[in-house]
């Protein structure tokens, strides 16, 4: 990424934002002359990818992230719009923390610790039954460890 004014070549990005449906707004400052301007980019993916246990990557997908979340809260006091909300804090968490990649550990520490502010019940739901949905979410995996403290004892 240039620098509008000096043509110099290394920026850094000192913000970022995502303003809607994959357009990132970045605030660049240049490495030269160090005046700041703003940057979007269009990309046709999310622009972040998430690296998995196996070290493979995959686009962020804030559906399955979603998707897990709903199931983990069937039947408790949670309202689709609490779920909605915590993806959305995760998701624009991840996309001013990470510029690339994000590993699937911490989106599941993101999404466990919210879930537990607002319902201990839906996360401890979420602790017991995750095995049956590892495959819908497989951040999940990371957090083998975390979550075997909060399972039930038999
Ligand atoms: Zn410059």
């Amino acid at each position: 990424m240039k620098c509008p004014f000096c043509r110099f070549e290394e920026t850094k990005v000192i913000d970022t934002r995502l303003s809607e449906s994959y357009v990132i707004r970045r605030r660049r400052e240049c490495l030269q002359c160090e005046r700041r301007f703003t940057t979007y980019e269009k990309i046709e993916e999310s622009p972040v990818k998430v690296i998995k246990k196996d070290g493979t990557r995959v686009p962020f997908d804030r559906d399955r992230i979603t998707a897990g979340l709903s199931k983990a809260c069937y039947k408790r006091p949670i309202s689709q719009a609490q779920i909605e909300e915590i993806v959305a804090a995760v998701e624009a968490e991840i996309y001013e923390t990470f510029e690339r990649e994000v590993p699937s550990r911490y989106i599941g520490e993101k999404v466990f610790n919210m879930l537990r502010e607002v319902d201990q019940v839906a996360f401890v739901r979420f602790a017991s039954v995750y095995r049956e949905f590892k495959d819908v979410n497989d951040f999940v995996e990371e957090l083998e460890p975390m979550l075997r403290d909060y399972s039930p004892k038999p």
